[in-house]
């Protein structure tokens, strides 16, 4: 063929194309590389007509795929050749109706690096203005209240372009053009000060005021981008005190935002990826390695290794730490566990008990969004808490299939709904147990149903029957599928990868209904989407007291400890002090004592037996602690742990647990000896087991989940072993381990369950 020879073709772009400053882009780009066409939104895509020679295609297509604007995600790509036209020219043709465009809504994005050099240029018209933003950053779902995604369906609409703006906005070269959240000093939000009566505080310049109230020791509560923050200064341990006392938050580490990068490597050590994943435009807080000569308070992030960090990604944060503060304990405005505060009114009436001053703005958070948190484990990125920065970004399947709604489970509740072969996750919601969570809830399915346009064929359920997204989703007229909490584990992780073949899971967990009515958490599941078999887990013990020993890690030691030595108890240090008579009574009665298989549960006793966290503050303290003082390493030596075989399932003997610890506890090994061997041993456990059921089965795939897995020495040996042994290993990446991925688990199952 003629490489000079001029052809036309017409492509359907679909993804997140819209107010992402994706037509300016194609054509600038076109017009650059000499072609001729025209783009336009419908409501099947964005379509894009081009006409020139095979090269200047070529470099099109090339150019299209390594150069897209940084917040577009483009799904697919249908192109068709048409017939010449006589155009020489590229143009933009206006939408032609309001009719939806078929594309998706993008995640609220941080501050970009134009719009940061413009924030502080004294001779911009945004000089130091806390809400300048375009189309390659600033607000979007937290706004959004309807589609079309355009000015009058977002929280913007109070706010009328002044003609400069307007200008912007009009103009396809312009960085700002179909920017909605664009504003100036003349025309968009505005911040103020307000002190604990709710007084307006007469400040000219009220974030310089408020970092001045910050250095002396006050909290104030900052509305941001998905929320309220309370913000300390973290160099002062006084106020990080007085923060934990009003929030009800004893031990749990804080979040630092630090000014820029530099700062944050004076606090942590960051890795290459924990780097990058730091300056994302998702911009999460990233739980990195603390260094520990630096001048932060102690009682930050007391006997925990890790601190949690993360940029400024709005303006208003940039202008906060811009300048006689280079961090700020940045924490999310509730009492524990209850959803983030996100309206004026609404936090000068929760906050009055926690806070000193508001600073406020007048742009509304129309869906609240809390940060999201991020780890580094084996080598990958992982997302602890998926929220602000990543929903609703979908997650991609390979085919397409019907809608279907997951209400998730009761914890770190996350909801998801599917169409096509898009799955949306939702922020991350709460505990249900809690009436503002519970209302979250409700809002965020209804809302996600509407800006999505789904309506969802089944709805899909924890088999708890006590979880309140249990018992609403019986309440909704819509077809009901249940799903065993662990076999939801099993398949998000699949369906992360794709995976459609039976596969060996691994899911180490905290708690999960298990189909036979007792509590699931420590379990070997042999199967795929449309059903599993569990093959083998840890033998079940008594919870004494259920909830209550969950928060004393020793009762649940002790349980164990019983459970294997009857009266013959051997004498363990750490139990000493424990009045022991009370919980043994209440196992002897079998009263209030549920059975679990839990690993969760497992981590607890063995930390609290040796020596380690008795009560704990906050989820999953015990086992963090314990992990910690193994120092990232596994020990010399290690147990097999026994098991057997009842009703073709391998069942881990606790008698050999429990004794092999207990005679290291009584050769005065030391907690962190104790933790290298307890992890030693699980890792080189698991793998026999995995080899068992390989050889059983035939099957090489495995995948690990379950919130256990966040442990990262646990996660990073199990992964090693399992590879070292021949193992194809699945984990998580684009949702977390822990119950803020059972949707994606639920959807997966649901979809395959209607098709089937
Ligand atoms: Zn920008
Ligand atoms: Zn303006
Ligand atoms: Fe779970």
């Amino acid at each position: 063929m003629d490489n000079h020879q001029i052809t036309r073709r017409r492509l359907i772009i679909n993804g997140i194309v819209q107010g992402v400053g994706f037509r300016p882009f194609i054509f600038k780009l076109a017009k650059g590389i000499g072609l001729s066409g025209s783009i336009y939104n419908s409501s099947d895509g964005v379509i894009i007509e081009l006409q020139g020679t095979e090269k200047q295609h070529h470099s099109f297509d090339s150019r299209l795929k390594h150069e897209s604007p940084p917040l577009s995600v483009i799904t697919s790509v249908e192109s068709e050749q048409i017939p010449d036209c006589a155009d020489s020219d590229f143009i933009i043709i206006a939408s032609q109706s309001n009719k939806s465009v078929s594309t998706l809504i993008s995640p609220d994005v941080a501050l970009c690096e134009d719009c940061r050099l413009e924030l502080f240029d004294s001779q911009n018209r945004r000089h130091l203005y806390p809400f300048i933003n375009c189309t390659n950053c600033g607000p979007r779902y937290t706004i959004i209240e309807n589609i079309p995604y355009d000015r009058p369906f977002t929280s913007m609409k109070h706010f009328r372009l002044c003609p400069a703006c307007q200008a912007e906005y009009d103009d396809p070269l312009d960085r700002r053009f179909h920017a909605q959240p664009n504003a100036c000093p003349n025309c968009g939000p505005s911040v103020w000060l307000v002190d604990k009566k709710g007084s307006k505080l007469p400040f000219e310049n009220p974030i310089l005021a408020t970092i001045k109230l910050l250095t002396e020791g006050n909290i104030v509560a900052i509305k941001g981008l998905g929320g309220f923050h309370l913000a300390v200064n973290p160099l002062d341990a006084d106020a990080v005190k007085k923060l934990r006392e009003v929030k009800g938050r004893d031990e749990k580490p804080f979040a630092l935002m630090v000014r820029n990068l530099q700062i944050a490597r004076s606090l942590v050590h960051l890795s290459e990826k924990e780097t990058v994943a730091l300056t994302s435009i998702q911009a999460p807080i990233v739980l990195a390695s603390a260094l520990s000569d630096s001048n932060i308070a102690q009682n930050v992030a007391p006997g925990n290794d890790r601190l949690g960090i993360m940029l400024p990604y709005t303006p208003l944060h940039h202008l906060l730490l811009s300048a006689d503060l280079s961090t700020l304990v940045m924490t999310s405005a509730n009492y524990s566990e209850e959803p983030i505060c996100i309206d004026n009114d609404e936090a000068q009436k929760r906050l009055t008990e926690m806070v000193d001053y508001y600073l406020l703005h007048n742009r509304d958070i129309y869906l609240r969004s809390d940060d999201s948190v991020v780890m580094e484990i084996a080598g990958g990125i992982r997302p602890i808490r998926r929220s602000r920065g990543y929903a609703p970004r979908p997650i991609l399947l390979q085919n397409k299939g019907p809608s279907v709604l997951a209400v998730g489970a009761e914890l770190k509740n996350v909801i998801g709904l599917s169409k096509d072969d898009k799955i949306f996750l939702s922020q991350h919601i709460g505990d249900l147990e809690n009436l503002e969570a519970f209302e979250f809830f409700q809002m965020t399915i209804q809302h996600l149903q509407r800006i999505f346009e789904i309506e969802p064929e089944l709805v899909v359920h924890d088999l708890h029957p006590e979880y309140l997204s249990s018992k609403w989703a019986k309440d909704q007229n819509i077809p009901l599928l249940g799903v065993q909490h662990h076999h939801a584990h099993l398949v998000a992780c699949m369906a992360e990868h794709n995976l459609d073949e039976p596969v060996i899971g691994i899911i180490m967990d905290g708690t999960g209904y298990g189909s036979d009515g007792t509590i699931w958490g420590g379990e070997f599941l042999v199967g795929e989407a449309t059903g599993f078999t569990r093959r083998a887990h840890f033998e079940p013990m008594p919870l004494p007291g259920g909830g209550a020993a969950i928060k004393a890690p020793w009762r649940t030691g002790l349980s164990y400890l019983y459970g294997v030595f009857g009266d013959n108890l051997p004498d363990i240090p750490a139990l000493q002090d424990h009045d022991i008579q009370p919980i043994i009574q209440l196992l002897d009665a079998k009263l209030n004592s549920p059975m679990t298989s839990s690993c969760g549960r497992l981590f607890d006793a063995v930390a609290a037996l040796s020596g380690g966290r008795q009560e704990i503050r906050y989820e999953a303290q015990a086992a963090i602690e314990f992990m910690q003082a193994a120092q990232n390493k596994l020990g010399g030596d290690f147990s097999l742990f026994n098991s057997v075989i009842i009703n073709n399932t391998h069942v881990i003997s606790m008698e050999s647990i429990i004794k092999n610890l207990v005679s290291r506890i009584l050769a005065k090994k030391t907690q962190g000896q104790l933790s290298q061997w307890f992890h030693f041993s699980l890792v080189k456990s698991f793998s026999h087991l995995a080899r068992l059921l390989r050889e059983e089965t035939g099957i090489a795939k495995i995948v690990l989940s379950g919130g256990v897995f966040q442990n990262r020495l646990l996660l990073e040996s199990m992964i090693q072993n399992l590879e070292e042994n021949g193992f194809q290993v699945f984990t998580h990446s684009q949702v977390p381990t822990n119950d803020g991925g059972i949707a994606l688990g639920q959807i997966a199952i649901g979809r395959k369950f209607l098709s089937s």
